[in-house]
C-alpha cells in the first residue's frame, strides 16, 4: 500500500468501510488503469446531477462512491450541474443540490461546473462531426424517427435526409441555432449505422430544438445538445478519467466512446455503470417525487417523509449515518432492493451512542400519588447518557401527579402485561415504585382519566426496599414541571414494499395514509424547554427525536420522530 492510501485508510473509523472500498468492483478497474497507467495514474470523478429536483438517498450513493473514490485514490471529485434540460431545471435545485452535497461532508473546492459552460464548445464539436460527415440535420418527427429506429430484432430503417451533404447540414444546423424552426421540427442526429445492434447506436439525436429560457444562459441558445452527446464530451473537458454511471447507461458506453473517439478527445475517459440503489417503502424517481410535492401529498421536498437529503435531514438523519449506509450496502454491478430497515438501523446505532436522554410522554394519562404530600418536588438525577460515560447526568424533578403513557396502563390487563394495572406495581423510572389503587373515569363517555396510586416511601431510585420483583419500568413527567410539544410520528411513506412496480397501479394510490401522526400536548421533562432546532434526543422506550428545524419555536417545540427504538435490521441481520 502507498503511504498515501495508508494515511486515508487510517483515517477511516471502521475497518468494514476499508474493506468495502477494497473490495470494490470500481477500485479493481482503478487499479488496473494504474497498472497499465492508462490515466497517469490520476484519478479524477465527477457528480453529475441534472438540476431539475433535490437530491435523494440514491444520489447520496453516487456522490460517496465518486468524492470516495478520488479521496481514496488520491485524486479529485468534480461537482457538473448536467443542465441540458432547460424546460425542467431550475436554480433552486441548483442551490439545493449544493447544499445537500456539503452537508453530506464531500467539498468540490472550486471545481462546480455546469455542462450549459460547454454549450459554445458542444456546438463547435457539432460542426465538426458535421464536416466529418458523421452528423447531420433530419426532418423526421420525432414519432418517425422512433418507427425508423427499428427493434431489438430488426434493423432500422435509414432516414432520407440522411444523405444530405456537409454544406446543407451546416447550412441548416446553423439555421437551426438561429432560431428559424419550430421546436421539434429538426433535430441533428449523429451518422453512425441504422443496423447496428445497440440500439443507441442507430444514429441518435444529439441536438434538438426548444426555445426555452436557460437558467443560466437565458435565451441564447434555442438548440441544446442531448445528455448522450453532452456528457462523454463534458466528461473529456474536465479530464474526467472514470465517469460513473448507474447501470441503465451500459448501453450507452459504446456511444459514448463513440463520441470520445470519433472528436478524438484529449482525455479518453472510461465510463463505469454500478447498480442504482432502490429502497423498498418508498420511490426514487424524480419525476414521481416531483409530483408528491407539487400535488401536495408531501409538505415539500425537506417533509421528513421523504427519500430525499432534505427530507433526512429534518428528519434527524445525520451525514455520517447516510454515509455510514452508503458504505454498508456497497457497490455491485446488478440491481436490488435494499431494506430500509438498514437505513434506519444506521441512524438508530450512531444516536444510541450520541443522543441525549430525555423522558417523554406523548400520549399523557394523568397518575395522582395518593400518599406523597402535596407541593413536595424531589429532583432525581438520571444519567444523560448510559452509553456515553462522559454526558454526566440531570436532575428531574418529581412530584405528587405526574404524567404517564396512556398505553403504560390497562385496567384489565392481559396476562404478562408488566406495566400498570389495578392492584399492579410498577417502577417509575429512576425514582420510586407505585401500586395503582384506584381510577378515575369521565362520567359521559368512561375512558380514564386519572390513575390513583400510592408509592412504596421506602423505594427511592425505584428499588424495593425488600428485594421484591418489580418487573415493568415506566417513564413519567411531572405535571408542574412539564413542558408541552407537538411531536410527529412517521411510518413508511407507501404501504407497498415496490411503490409503482405494477404499471397498473398508480403509484399515488400505494401512499400509506398513516405515514404521518402528529401528536398534540405531548408532555416532555422541563430540561427540554431550551431545545434548539435539529437537536436530537432519546425519549426513553420511544424512539429517537429531533427538534424540527422548520416549524419548532422557542415557545412551541415541534420534535419529529428520527426513529423508533426497535430495530427490525438487526432482527433480520440475526436470521440471516
Ligand atoms: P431520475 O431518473 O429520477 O431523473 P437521474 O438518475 O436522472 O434520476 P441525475 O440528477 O441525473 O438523476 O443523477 C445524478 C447522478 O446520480 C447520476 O450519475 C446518477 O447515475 C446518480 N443516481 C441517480 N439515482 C441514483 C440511485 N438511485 N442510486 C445511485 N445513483 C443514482
Ligand atoms: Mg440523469
Amino acid at each position: 500500500m502507498d503511504a498515501q492510501v495508508e494515511g486515508k485508510v487510517n483515517e477511516l473509523n471502521s475497518t468494514e468501510e476499508v474493506e468495502k472500498i477494497y473490495s470494490n468492483f470500481i477500485q479493481d478497474i482503478i487499479n488496473e488503469d494504474n497498472e497499465t497507467n492508462r490515466f497517469g495514474r490520476k484519478v479524477h470523478t465527477r457528480f453529475p446531477p441534472e438540476p431539475n429536483g433535490y437530491l435523494h438517498i440514491g444520489h447520496a450513493k453516487s456522490i460517496c462512491l465518486n468524492f470516495g473514490i478520488a479521496d481514496q485514490n488520491g485524486g479529485l471529485c468534480n461537482l457538473r450541474f448536467d443542465d441540458t434540460n432547460p424546460s425542467k431545471e431550475d436554480t433552486e435545485y441548483v442551490e439545493s443540490i449544493q447544499a445537500d452535497v456539503k452537508w453530506l461532508g464531500f467539498d468540490w473546492d472550486d471545481r462546480l461546473f455546469y455542462a450549459s459552460d460547454y454549450f459554445d464548445k458542444l456546438y463547435d464539436y457539432a460542426i465538426r462531426l458535421i464536416e466529418m460527415g458523421k452528423a447531420y440535420v433530419c426532418d423526421l418527427s420525432a414519432e418517425e424517427i422512433r418507427k425508423y429506429r427499428g427493434t431489438l430484432t430488426e434493423p432500422g430503417k435509414e432516414s432520407p435526409y440522411r444523405n444530405r451533404s456537409v454544406e446543407e447540414n451546416l447550412d441548416l444546423f446553423l439555421r437551426m441555432k438561429n432560431g428559424e424552426f419550430e421546436d421539434g421540427s429538426r433535430v441533428l442526429r449523429a451518422k453512425i449505422d441504422m443496423a447496428s445492434p445497440n440500439l443507441n447506436m442507430r444514429d441518435p439525436v444529439i441536438y434538438r430544438i426548444m426555445k426555452a429560457n436557460h437558467h443560466r444562459s437565458g435565451d441564447k441558445w434555442c438548440i441544446y445538445p442531448m445528455y448522450d452527446f453532452a456528457h462523454p464530451i463534458s466528461d473529456s473537458l474536465e479530464g474526467i478519467t472514470h465517469s460513473i454511471c448507474t447501470l441503465e447507461f451500459e448501453d450507452h458506453r459504446p456511444l459514448y466512446n463513440w463520441f470520445i473517439d470519433t472528436l478524438d478527445m484529449e482525455c479518453k475517459t472510461r465510463q463505469i455503470e454500478f447498480a442504482r440503489l432502490n429502497l423498498n417503502y418508498t420511490v426514487m424517481s424524480k419525476r414521481k417525487l416531483l409530483k408528491l410535492v407539487q400535488e401536495g401529498y408531501v409538505r415539500g421536498w425537506d417533509d421528513p417523509r421523504m427519500p430525499t437529503i432534505s427530507g433526512l435531514r429534518r428528519r434527524g438523519y445525520t451525514p455520517s449515518s447516510i454515509r455510514d449506509f452508503c458504505s454498508r450496502i456497497g457497490v455491485a454491478k446488478s440491481n436490488s432492493t435494499v431494506d430500509i430497515s438498514l437505513l434506519e438501523h444506521c441512524i438508530r446505532e450512531e444516536l444510541n451512542q450520541k443522543a441525549t436522554r430525555a423522558m417523554a410522554v406523548l400520549r399523557p394519562l394523568k397518575l395522582v400519588i395518593d400518599n406523597y404530600p402535596e407541593g413536595v418536588v424531589e429532583e432525581f438525577e438520571v444519567q444523560n447518557n448510559p452509553e456515553d460515560p462522559d454526558s454526566g447526568t440531570r436532575k428531574v424533578p418529581f412530584s405528587r401527579v405526574l404524567y404517564i403513557e396512556k398505553d403504560d396502563f390497562c385496567e384489565n390487563p392481559p396476562k404478562k402485561y408488566f406495566r400498570l394495572a389495578p392492584g399492579q406495581e410498577v417502577r417509575l423510572k429512576g425514582a420510586y415504585i407505585v401500586k395503582c389503587v384506584d381510577v378515575v373515569k369521565d362520567d359521559k363517555t368512561g375512558e380514564i382519566i386519572e390513575v390513583h396510586c400510592t408509592y412504596d416511601t421506602e423505594s427511592r431510585g425505584g428499588n424495593a426496599p425488600d428485594g421484591r420483583k418489580v418487573k415493568g419500568t415506566i417513564h413519567w413527567v411531572s405535571e408542574a414541571h412539564a413542558i408541552d410539544a407537538e411531536v410527529r410520528l412517521y411510518d413508511h411513506l407507501f404501504n407497498v414494499p415496490n411503490p409503482g412496480a405494477d404499471e397498473n397501479i398508480d403509484f399515488i394510490d400505494q401512499l400509506n395514509p398513516n405515514s404521518l401522526e402528529i401528536l398534540h400536548s405531548c408532555k416532555l421533562e422541563p430540561g427540554l424547554a431550551n431545545a434548539k432546532p435539529g437537536d436530537m434526543f432519546q425519549f426513553l422506550r420511544l424512539g429517537y427525536f429531533c427538534v424540527d428545524s422548520e416549524d419548532s419555536k422557542a415557545d412551541s417545540l415541534v420534535f419529529n420522530r428520527t426513529v423508533s427504538l426497535k430495530d427490525t435490521w438487526a432482527k433480520i441481520a440475526d436470521k440471516g
